[in-house]
């Protein structure tokens, strides 16, 4: 049950939700489809003042052909844009991993803006504010030291959005709008690399949108759970090629995706890639599984996924 009090406004437009959230001075949550607000709320790990609710946006919602790029919406939500001819003609990679996100049930309610910021988790910290206090907190908590690797000062938190690495592959664009007007950057960009606060986002920035270059591509994604539905990733690899190049993209290992471009694609070329990815992360027991059987799965997966992607190709 959510035990803290807020208040509920349902904007009509962008420029009213981003001034409802600038009178709240810091205090207001944005809301979508709620899928990872309304937990992270029911946890005490989220405690605004109000909750503003997009849904009322429409314009939030559509998925646009704009000739050079395809325009999806924020408010898109997951269900819909598997179901979409163009993604699934266009960006095989991006209708793979919304396929795999969660369970039916929550696509039908959670959102692809949601989705990309959506904040990271931890087993030590997605917990009841009562787990929390009795353990102590811990940096992503407001503390002085991590609690999975006792005395560590980073966080090794994990994002865990599916579609953020097939976005990657895609060379996806994002866009905001705020106090100080419109910004768009590469999705890429978006992060601090930082668990304790993974996005580079101005207070009450709002995604408006994720724009996709218009290109044919072929790709797919690969993602290691436990259960077969509902499971959020242990480890995500998207992959995409088209015009004589592919991308390669990690998630669910610490706080951010991590890409590399090929070019080659013989069994040492995708192990040198992987290798590549590997030296960027970190894993850490704060998931269901080893930290040691989730690095030892990326070039698993990475080699699997390209090869199947590349035989169509031939
Ligand atoms: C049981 C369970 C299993 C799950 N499994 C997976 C999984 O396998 N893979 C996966 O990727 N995710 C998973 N999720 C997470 C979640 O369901 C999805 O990421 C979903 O797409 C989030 O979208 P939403 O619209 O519900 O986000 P919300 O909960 O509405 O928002 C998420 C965050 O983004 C902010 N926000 C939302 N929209 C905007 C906007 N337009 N501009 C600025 N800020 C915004 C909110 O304030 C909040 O902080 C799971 C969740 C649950 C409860
Ligand atoms: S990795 Fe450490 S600091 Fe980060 S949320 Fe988990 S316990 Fe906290």
């Amino acid at each position: 049950m959510i035990a803290l009090k807020f208040e509920f406004r349902r904007p009509k437009d962008v420029e009213e939700a981003v001034r409802l959230y600038g009178e709240f001075q810091g205090e207001a949550a944005y809301l979508s489809g709620g899928t990872d607000l309304v937990p992270r709320m029911k946890l005490g790990l989220e405690k605004p003042k109000v909750v503003i609710d997009l849904k009322r946006i429409s314009p939030l919602s559509t998925v646009e052909d704009q000739g050079e790029w395809i325009r999806i919406g924020a408010l898109a939500r997951i269900f819909d844009l598997k179901e979409n001819e163009t993604i699934k003609d266009y960006f095989p990679a991006l209708k793979a991993s919304l396929e795999a996100t969660s369970c039916e049930s929550l696509q039908m309610r959670g959102t692809i803006g949601g989705n990309l910021l959506q904040n990271s988790r931890c087993l030590f910290y997605n917990q009841s504010e009562f787990w929390r206090r009795s353990k102590g907190f811990c940096l992503k908590m407001g503390g002085k030291s991590c609690n999975a690797i006792p005395g560590a000062n980073t966080c090794f938190a994990n994002y865990c959005s599916d579609n953020a690495p097939a976005l990657c592959t895609l060379s996806a664009e994002i866009e905001f709008s705020g106090p100080d007007g419109t910004r768009r950057l590469n999705l890429e960009e978006l992060y601090t690399g930082r668990a304790e606060k993974p996005f580079k986002l101005y207070p009450g920035e709002l995604l408006t949108a994720i724009f996709v270059p218009k290109k044919k591509s072929v790709g797919g994604y690969e993602k290691l759970r436990i259960r077969g539905a509902i499971d959020y990733p242990l480890l995500g690899v998207g992959f995409s090629y088209g015009n004589g190049t592919g991308k390669l993209t990690i998630g669910a290992v610490g706080p951010k995706p991590h890409s590399v471009e090929m070019k080659q694609f013989s069994q040492g070329a995708i192990q040198e890639a992987a290798e590549t990815l590997l030296k960027q992360v970190r894993p850490v027991d704060n998931t269901v599984v080893n930290p040691e059987y989730r690095k030892r799965m990326v070039p698993v997966l990475a080699e699997r996924l390209v090869n199947k992607v590349m035989e169509g190709v031939k």
